[in-house]
């Protein structure tokens, strides 16, 4: 079709698509499906080959966040029966984040719940940082704690975190829907502050929380223009006892779909398959792979993803490699945060950015966008965003002002697939990976 060819083409060439085109994505019919994939996947092979990249979340603080974001299982209000724990101390963190390395991951994230860190936070994830680079010094390290104020971004670069993680969720149109304590300005002011601290911006969206296709596309848009080096693509988990319990909107037809238009608008950055991959695509995940270049191995903050094991047969049986701690994960010609701009030294070409970041490339500057761009926000979703996973975020109180986010799901609850997580960072159990 030539929707798809026009696509193909702008995507090899790093070309951004027309705002009509990305719609036109989401609209295809479930005959023209495989025909996404495919026009997606190759533009995902021609800037990231057959590489997934394994990122491994570790949840410092879990639940008790006076934020009311709806979409999350730790916010004010939330009867999610999730595990509420305060910070991990350093060793602890420590020990979780090298089972996720042992078990392929290159990037741990590390999140908090919460508005945002206190200085004395940013010293303890400090400490937590110095004791993973102790035992994995090669390993990326990613931060989701929240908003961040002035001159903490630069603490917490000067600390050895490669990344910073702040999701924008939805469109600027739509955001003051899903939460009314922060602002979608509040979250776009971090990503700048992160971005211009030489960490790399990790940014993306839940999807499947009611939204039209054109707030899908304007975020995504948002998220282009700000200069995210990775976009976590979140697919809703409608907890019970959250606000958006029953908002089951998502088919795996549909996630697909969003994940070819994130694909096409971003062709050359990192796209994670987020929180939500098991219960929205189920035995479709291989296919997001095709698109995808990125995924979370094993748990997510407060639900649990299928087996670490279960992640990596799975890389395998489709034709797809773990990347490695030395591959770069970006293309060349965007620009290495860690080398860029500052003084990282990570290991590695990818070094410190790893997912999000970057890849071994090339100095500063280059491919990033200017830090003004950069933006987004928040804490979010899961994978990488600090907060809520997307699965838990699903869970949310009530909505603002009494809610309209979503328009109530029309698809079968899959219920038997949403698990809170009961094993890892803050339980006696070892970590899933
Ligand atoms: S997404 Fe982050 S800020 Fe919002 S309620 Fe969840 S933990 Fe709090």
């Amino acid at each position: 079709m030539d929707l798809l060819d026009t696509l193909t083409a702008k995507g090899l060439n790093r070309e951004l698509p027309t705002r009509e085109e990305a719609l036109a994505v989401l609209a295809t019919t479930d005959d023209e499906l495989l025909d996404v994939v495919a026009a997606a996947g190759r533009v995902r092979r021609q800037w990231f080959g057959r590489r997934v990249k394994l990122n491994y979340l570790v949840n410092l603080k879990s639940g008790l966040c006076p934020e009311d974001c709806s979409y999350c299982s730790q916010r004010l209000g939330s009867k999610a029966e999730i595990l509420k724990y305060t910070w991990l101390k350093p060793g602890e963190a420590a020990e979780a984040a090298t089972a996720g390395v042992k078990g392929g991951a290159k990037r741990v994230c590390l999140v908090a719940s919460g508005r945002g860190p206190t200085d004395r936070d940013i010293d303890r994830v400090a400490g937590t940082i110095a004791a993973i680079k102790e035992q994995e010094p090669a390993v990326e390290i990613c931060a989701c704690l929240g908003l961040l104020s002035d001159n903490q971004a630069e603490r917490l670069r000067a600390a050895g975190a490669d990344a910073y993680n702040h999701n924008l969720n939805t469109s600027e149109g739509t955001y003051g829907d899903i939460t009314t304590t922060h602002t979608y300005a509040d979250r776009v002011d971090t990503v700048s502050k992160a971005h211009g601290a030489g960490l790399s911006a990790c940014s993306g969206l839940i999807a499947g929380m009611g939204e039209s296709d054109e707030d899908l596309v304007d975020v995504v848009f948002a998220l282009r223009e700000l200069g995210s080096d990775s976009v976590p693509v979140n697919f809703l988990i409608p907890f019970e006892g959250t606000p958006l319990a029953k908002e089951w909107n998502l088919t795996p037809q549909r996630c697909l779909r969003i994940l070819a238009m994130v694909r096409f608008v971003n062709p050359d950055v990192e796209v994670r398959i987020a929180g939500g991959r098991e219960v929205h695509l189920r035995s479709m995940q291989p296919l997001g792979l095709h698109i995808a270049n990125s995924i979370f191995l094993g748990d997510y903050l407060t639900s649990e993803g299928q087996a670490g094991q279960a992640d990596l047969d799975m890389i395998k049986d489709a034709g797809f490699e773990v990347e490695g701690q030395g591959e770069a994960t970006l293309p060349r010609h965007r620009a290495e945060l860690g080398s860029a701009c500052g003084g990282h030294d990570t290991a590695g070409a990818d070094g410190g950015n790893g997912g999000g970041c970057g890849t071994g490339g090339g100095g500063c500057g280059s491919g990033r966008a200017p830090a003004a761009e950069a933006g987004c926000g928040g804490h979010g979703t899961d994978g990488c965003g600090p907060c809520g996973e997307p699965g838990d975020e699903a869970t949310g109180g009530e909505v603002a002002g009494g809610g309209a986010v979503a328009g109530g799901g029309d698809e079968e609850a899959r219920t038997d697939l949403v698990r809170v997580r009961r094993r890892g960072a803050g339980t006696e159990l070892a970590p899933n990976a």
